[in-house]
């Protein structure tokens, strides 16, 4: 029996938590966290499917696997309903035709296709901008407070342990007892693991009440987009670079909603109902990776930029097979003594 610790109680910590306490019963599965829902990233992102902003490097037949696994997972929420899962049209609108590519996960959603001169000469007049190309599918929008704590109630049915702890380094005393550590501090592992290519990727959003919308509008040009979910809608956003700050600034707030209302004129009607900063961790590719030191396995998975609702549910799978590897290599090793 091995004992397994998750570092991070993000989406992807508990993600990892759930797969792993499911594949290995017997193992001692403890998820140690600084920060719980509703106070990660995660919760306070706009919960859509869409990889954004995950790093150039991770190669994307790899991301189009880790992000089709998770659609589907959002697929089957949203059939069994009562998740705060919503599927909804999705337009990502160009001004300049050389900033659209037809991406490798296209044919794996529902009914992605690249807009025709009628639909843009459409979306030019209904949302006041001049767009020459742009994609159309069907994605999911979720609530991440809920989704957070769907994946805990799975991970505490299986009798999966949460510990609140600030952790220093893999080398702190309350890990040593530990046989695999799991990485998923997203922003955190800059510190805990000293990795100083993870960087902050400062969000600002506002949520507004604009319950007549019901569709995802993504402007690539102007960095603006506006996600319905169940409850309001989110509408962003910024995305500056190794800004530490979680303050709102007025001069965003301004660029978001204004930008926004600009796209979609009827937002001017929307009660503003709060305004919030994260810090996506940003990395110019997803680590997912496994090492060994001081005779502990870790396998690390962090640095998910926009896409940790996105990817999750891949990756933890990806975490997974990593482990069960790792385990059975060194049983093959154990037999030849
Ligand atoms: C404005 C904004 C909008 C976004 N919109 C979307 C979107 O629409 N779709 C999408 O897919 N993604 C979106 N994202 C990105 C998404 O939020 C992140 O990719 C996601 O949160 C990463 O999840 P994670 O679990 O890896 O990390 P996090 O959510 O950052 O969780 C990390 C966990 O590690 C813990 N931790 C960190 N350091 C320590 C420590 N020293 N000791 C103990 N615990 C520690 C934290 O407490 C936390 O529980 C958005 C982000 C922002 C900021």
């Amino acid at each position: 029996m091995y004992k397994v610790a998750i570092l991070g109680g993000g989406v992807n910590g508990f993600a990892n938590a759930v797969k792993i306490k499911e594949k290995f019963r017997d193992f001692e599965v403890v998820l140690i966290s600084k920060d719980f829902s509703p106070y990660t990233t995660g919760d306070g992102s706009g919960g859509l499917w869409y990889p954004y902003l995950c790093g150039d490097k991770t190669p994307e037949r790899i991301l189009m696997r880790w992000g089709c696994e998770t659609y589907r997972l959002l697929h089957k929420l949203w059939l069994e309903g009562g998740h705060n899962v919503s599927l909804v049209p999705m337009y990502y609108l160009h001004q300049r035709k050389e900033t659209y590519r037809r991406p490798m996960w296209a044919s794996h959603v529902f009914g992605y296709h690249e807009l025709g001169p009628k639909e843009l000469q459409y979306f030019s007049k209904r949302y006041s901008s001049q767009y020459v190309a742009g994609e159309m599918f069907t994605s999911f929008v979720s609530r991440p407070p809920t989704i957070i704590s769907y994946l805990e109630k799975r991970f505490l049915e299986l009798n999966g342990k949460i510990i609140h702890a600030d952790i220093t380094s893999l080398s702190d005393d309350i890990l040593k007892d530990y046989d695999v550590l799991i990485n998923c501090t997203g922003l955190g592992a800059r510190t805990i693991v000293a990795d100083k290519t993870v960087y902050p990727i400062r969000g600002q959003i506002a949520r507004v009440k604009a319950p007549w919308l019901c569709e995802v509008v993504m402007d690539n040009d102007r960095e603006n987009y506006i996600l319905p979910n169940a409850d309001f809608c989110v509408l962003g956003g910024t995305h500056q670079e190794n800004d530490y700050n979680t303050h709102v600034y007025i001069v965003d707030s301004d660029m978001v909603i204004n930008g926004c209302t600009d796209i979609i004129p009827s937002l001017k009607n929307a009660e503003v109902l709060s305004e919030w900063v994260g810090l996506r961790p940003g990395r110019n590719e997803v680590r997912l990776e496994a090492e060994e030191r001081d005779n502990k396995l870790i396998i690390h998975n962090y640095g998910h930029g926009g896409s940790g609702l996105t990817l999750f549910w891949g990756c933890a799978t990806d975490v997974l097979a990593i482990l069960e590897d790792k385990l059975k290599q060194k049983v093959k090793k154990i037999s030849k003594l």
